[in-house]
């Protein structure tokens, strides 16, 4: 039987292009989304005509019992899990100075990036262990799609910034913890990626980009995500867990 990844927030974008180089090396994949259904059965498309099978599931990672149902229909539909890509994530709604945000957008950003990737994890962590015990996968992995915005201070969204930081640490329990199953837990933080999450600022990136913002003068694009979890799934990283991973074109360099 094929490996199965169950990529959250696959519908669009970086998911999307995870999901696309997953079925590339072979995955199963379960598309997630919360309300695209189109895009959803688009992706679908793209993963089945790349010679794997792909199960839509809605659901919305922000809630518990939404991210449990997740993990438990993907075991249902196929009997294994062996990849989690914890991507789904949203920006803030508005962007707001910190000496003004409220609480609201926190409240939603900090559920949906960071509160609900964690509860799936335990889920999906407790289920791996027994997938693993009974035989049925041999070293099940997680991967989480942080950000930049893990360590680089945005005092306009301040939300997602703690919410990135806190998808690091979230990456070292679980790495530590899932160590003695042989469950490597590790991070990607991906740079400045051309989806629809960053269409609305693409303007004042392309300037800053040509301007040398990063060492490496492009966009980033979906598959340059979608390659470096498949280095991850692929098992030439098993040694390596809790490593926060970038893939940003050098974004993280400081240089002179
Ligand atoms: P995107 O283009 O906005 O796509 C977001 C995807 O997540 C869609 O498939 C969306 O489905 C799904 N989604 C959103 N909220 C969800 C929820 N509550 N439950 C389940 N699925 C949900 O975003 P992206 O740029 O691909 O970003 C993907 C991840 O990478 C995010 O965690 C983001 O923070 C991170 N990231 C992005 C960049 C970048 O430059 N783009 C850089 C660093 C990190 P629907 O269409 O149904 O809403």
């Amino acid at each position: 039987m094929p490996p199965v990844a169950l990529v959250t927030g696959s519908s669009r974008g970086i998911g999307r292009g995870i999901a696309y180089c997953l079925a590339e090396a072979g995955y199963d994949i379960v598309i997630n989304y919360t309300s695209n259904r189109e895009a959803a059965e688009e992706a679908a498309r793209g993963v089945e005509s790349r010679g794997q099978t792909a199960k839509i599931c809605q659901a919305n990672v922000a809630r518990n019992e939404d991210g449990k149902r997740l993990v438990d229909q993907t075991i249902e539909a196929f009997d294994r899990l062996d990849l989690l890509v914890n991507n789904a994530g949203i920006a803030p709604r508005v962007r707001a100075d910190i000496l003004e945000a409220g609480p609201e957008i926190y409240d939603e950003v900090l559920a949906t990036n960071l509160k609900g990737p964690y509860f799936l994890t335990q889920h999906a962590a407790n289920q791996m262990i027994i997938l693993k015990d009974q035989g049925t996968v041999e070293t099940p992995r997680i991967v989480v799609i942080s950000s930049i915005s893990a360590y680089t201070a945005s005092p306009s969204r301040g939300e997602y910034c703690i919410s990135k930081a806190g998808l690091s640490m979230l990456t070292r329990l679980f790495a530590v913890r899932l160590a003695e199953h042989n469950i490597p837990v590790n991070e990607i933080q991906p740079g400045i990626i051309q989806t629809d999450m960053t269409g609305s600022v693409k303007e004042k990136y392309d300037k800053l980009i040509a301007e040398g913002l990063t060492p490496i003068q492009r966009w980033g694009q979906p598959q340059d995500i979608g390659k470096a979890v498949t280095a991850l799934a692929l098992g030439y990283f098993d040694f390596t867990t809790g490593a926060a991973i970038p893939v940003d074109g050098g974004f993280h360099l400081h240089w002179l």
